[in-house]
Formats: structure tokens, sequence, C-alpha cells
């Protein structure tokens, strides 16, 4: 890690193209595979986060007169540097998060995905002219919101960071970022990756600290034009409020309880493969983690059965030694993943497969699978964001739709079956904002992605998601002579 953290004073925040100290004392930055402090960064302020929110707002002046080409070019251009360090971002990530190696790799490759695919819309942007009668003209344009706001989680930092703030900056917006406490380090890069290029300084500005303080200032700040929050649903009620103050559109992209159904025709092997990868991938720390799997009973115990035997060959380490899983992000939250374990027995599940030797001394939790769970339990309900399988038995169809839709969240929900039309019907009737057939966390930049009920409001991904970052504004003209009728007139005063 030494070679990568010496890139530059991490202990300073990125505004207006300037690096800021900290007027406090700053943050010691963790490595979770470790427990060592590999770095330090600034607890930004309201002071701070308004200097940042001046300096973006500088900065939109300026990025209004860039050609909408322009910008284009110059987020693809931002793409291929961050292709060319790929690895340095990499390891980066996985010395912040303790992420496995390639993990961090194929999340560092996918923020390239992202800016490049915004890159590309940036000059497809344009509203439209709506015949309304003679007489009259009545347009749209798509303006940008100005300063952007982005409130990072620390499960993919530089991931979830991109995929707001591409989409932001090819509709003409500038970004303030608050990443979280726990691993800031990819955004700090990020911005000295950003102000490299020919974009003005400040386009992209990043303040560092905790959530109370510079998430909660970051939040409330009336010069921001819109807000993205991915984090929790605590989180993302403390931010709805702050917003409400100035009545700042905010996208939420929060947490999730999110089913594979598996029904007794599906290829069980791969469908054991993919029950893994889906609760264990980044240690069950995804917002799309398959933390319940729903299985017809008649195949409950062959799929169970294949899923302790692979979970047997998974390898536990630090980050940087790219095993299969690494270790939770801090000692809190795997106290917290561990009392989900604890309570998960105590509520009467069953725990199958066997407990593992732990490496350490790094925060790390072994993968758990419950048998025997019910709906009522709240390791059936509660999203503990860690290794842990809960398992529940349906008995047909309708039951296993009103399983999967048992619970407060409504994220992924993965379908597994040889039967398209079965696939599509449950598709239908699931209370969900994104379903994976046959394969799941299925995906690109391309398909909009977000979530129902607690899950959030927001859809990010997708030419969907860059109208969180415009302003419609209409424009209705009278083209002819005052005499002349004009549809205009017809329209009601509101
Ligand atoms: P968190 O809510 O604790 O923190 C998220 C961010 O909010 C951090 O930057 C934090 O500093 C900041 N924050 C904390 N308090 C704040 C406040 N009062 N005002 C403003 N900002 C504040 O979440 P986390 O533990 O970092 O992330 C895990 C959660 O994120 C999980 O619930 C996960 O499901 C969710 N998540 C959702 C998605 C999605 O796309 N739906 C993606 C990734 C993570």
């Amino acid at each position: 890690m030494t070679a990568t953290l010496a890139h530059g004073a991490a202990a300073e925040h990125r505004i207006g193209g300037q690096r800021v100290p900290s007027r406090h004392e700053p943050l010691p930055v963790e490595d979770p595979s470790t427990a060592t402090t590999i770095a330090h960064v600034p607890r930004g302020d309201a002071r701070d986060v308004d200097l940042a929110v001046s300096a973006a707002r500088a900065a939109a002046r300026r990025t209004r007169v860039t050609t909408p080409a322009e910008r284009g070019r110059l987020l693809r251009s931002l793409a291929a540097a961050l292709d060319a360090d790929l690895e340095g971002f990499a390891r980066l990530e996985t010395g912040d998060t303790g992420k496995p190696l390639s993990l961090a790799r194929s999340e560092i490759a996918g923020c390239v995905g992202y800016l490049d695919y915004y890159g590309g819309a940036a000059d497809k942007l344009h509203g439209e002219t709506i015949p309304i009668g003679p007489g009259s003209l009545a347009y749209t344009v798509r303006e940008p919101v100005g300063v952007t706001a982005h409130i990072v989680p620390w499960n993919a930092p530089l991931s979830m960071l991109c995929r707001s703030v591409a989409p932001a900056l090819a509709a003409g917006n500038t970004a303030v970022v608050k990443p979280a406490e726990q691993t800031p380090l990819t955004a700090l890069r990020f911005a000295d990756l950003v102000e490299g290029l020919d974009l003005p300084p400040g386009t992209v500005n990043v303040v560092t600290g905790l959530g109370a303080e510079a998430g909660a200032a970051l939040a409330a700040h009336p010069g921001i034009g819109s807000l993205t929050f991915t984090g929790s649903v605590a989180t993302g009620r403390a931010v709805l409020r702050a917003a409400a103050e100035h009545i700042t559109p905010v996208v939420t992209e929060l947490g999730g309880k999110s089913p594979q159904i598996v029904f007794a025709d599906a290829d069980l092997d791969d469908v054991a493969r993919q029950v893994v990868t889906g609760f264990t991938a980044n240690s069950g720390q995804y917002c799309d983690a398959g933390s319940r799997l729903l299985v017809a009973r008649t195949a409950h115990d062959e799929l169970v059965e294949r899923i302790v035997a692979r979970l047997a060959s998974l390898t536990l380490g630090a980050g940087i030694e790219d095993p299969d899983l690494g270790p939770m992000v801090s000692a809190e939250h795997r106290r917290r993943v561990s009392d989900y374990v604890a309570l998960g027995a105590r509520e009467g599940a069953t725990e199958v497969g066997r407990r593992r030797a732990l490496p350490g001394p790094g925060h790390f939790v072994a993968p758990v699978v419950f048998t025997g769970v019910t709906p009522e339990m709240r390791i059936a309900r509660e999203e503990i964001f860690g290794p842990v399988l809960a398992v529940l038995g349906f008995d047909d169809e309708e039951h296993a739709v009103a399983l999967a839709d048992a619970t407060d969240y409504g994220l992924g929900v993965g379908i597994h079956t040889r039967d398209i039309d079965r696939a599509l019907r449950v598709a239908d009737r699931v209370d969900a904002g994104y379903v994976m057939i046959n394969e799941y966390f299925a995906g690109s930049p391309a398909v909009p992605f977000g979530g129902t009920k607690l899950s959030g409001t927001g859809r990010e991904r997708g030419l969907v998601a860059l109208d969180s970052y415009l302003k419609n504004k209409t424009v209705v003209a009278r083209v002819g002579p005052a005499t002349q009728p004009h549809a205009t007139q017809q329209g009601e005063p509101s």
C-alpha cells in the first residue's frame, strides 16, 4: 500500500482545484484487512462544505459555455485516464475497504464504464417541440441543475461515486462529493484525476469527514440543485428531512434484503454458484446482495447441500491477497454482523455448514447459512450487510411471490427457472426495482437500477438517471400577429 498512499497528501480536501487542509484533527483511515491506520483525511465541517459549493458553483458557470460534444469528450478522456490508472485505484480501494483485489479491479472497470457511457450521452440530451396548434410554438429545454451533491457509502466507494457523478457531469453540472468516513481515499484520488484534465477547477470537489458533520452540512446546503444519497435507510431519512428545508430534489438509493427465488426445474449446480456469489460477493456488503434464498421445498435439501459444499472451498483473507472474501469494513460493522448471526440462532434458525477459523487481525466474518428461517424472523427481514444467507422454503409460485415481497425492501430479485413464462410472470408480480432472471448481478451502466419501498426512490444507470440532474423548462410562445387566435389562449391558468 505504501506506493499508492504516497500519492499526494491525503489529509486535504479537494476544493476548487486546490488542496485545502483540515481545520480540525484529521480522521484516521483504516485498512480493515489488518486493522491498521493507512492514512488520515480532513474532518470537514460546514465551512468546508460551503467553500466546496461555492467552488462548484463558479465551475458550473464556466461549464455552461462548454459544448455538449466537448463535455462528452472530456468525460471519455476521464474514463481513459481512470482506465490507465486502474491498478493504482484498485489497490487503493482494496486497502481502504478490504475487498478482494479482483473485485476492486472490476469495480474500477465499472467506473470507467459509467464515465464512457455518460460521456456518450452528453450530446444527446435535448427537449422536444410540442405541437399545440397554429400561432403557437411550444418547446422544452433540459437545463443542468447547477451544483450536484453526492453522499456516498463505504461498500463500493468509487463505483457509487462514479455512478452518480458521471451522469451529473454529462448533464452539464458540477459536483460536491462527501465520501464515507471509512473509505475516502479513492474519491480524493479521483478529484486529482479530474483536475489533471481540461475541466474548470472545482468541477468535482471532495469534502471528507463525518456524516453528522460534513454530510449533514451538504444535505442542508441551500446552494445545491440536487442531492444523490446512497446509504442506509436511517441516514436516508435524515438526509431527506434536511433537503426538505430547501426543497432540494433527492435521489435515494438505500438498503435491501434481496431474494433469489429458485424453482425446482432450475440447474441447481449453476444456481448454487450464483447463490454463493450473491450473498458472499464483497463479503455480503452490497445493497443488492442476494441475502435471502427462497427455494421450492422439493429442491431445498439438494440446493442447500450444494451451497454448503461450495462455501467450504471459499478463501478468506486480506483483500490484497485476492481471496474470495475480505473482511467487514470496520470492527463496528463486524460486531453488527456477528450480533445478527447470534440473533439467528436465538430466533430458532439452524446454522448449516462448518464454522471455520478466521484470519486475523482484520475484521473477518465467515459466511453463514441459516435454514429453517420463517418470514417473521428479523434475520429474514432486516438488512445484515454481511455474508449471511437466510433460507426459506416455498410451496408454489404464489407462495414464492408472497415471501419475496415480505420485507420492507424492494431492491433486487433473482429468479431461477428454465420456464421462461414463469420467470416473466414472477418478474411482473414482485414489488422490486431490479429483477435478474437466471443470472444474479447481471447488469450494465445502460440498464436502470434502483428500488421500491424502503430501498429508495432513485433510478441510477441508464438514460433515465440523467433526469435527476436536469431541470425541465417549458417555453410557450405566440407566433404571428396579436389579433390572430392562437392555441396558447386555450391554456388554463394554474
Ligand atoms: P450510511 O447511511 O451510514 O452512510 C452513507 C453516507 O452518509 C456516508 O458518507 C456517511 O458519512 C453519510 N452520512 C451519515 N450520516 C449523515 C447525515 N446525518 N447526514 C448526511 N450524511 C450522512 O451508510 P453506509 O453504512 O455507509 O452504507 C451501507 C448502506 O448503503 C447499506 O444500507 C446499503 O444497502 C446501502 N447502499 C445502497 C445502494 C443502492 O444503490 N441502493 C448502494 C450501496 C449501498
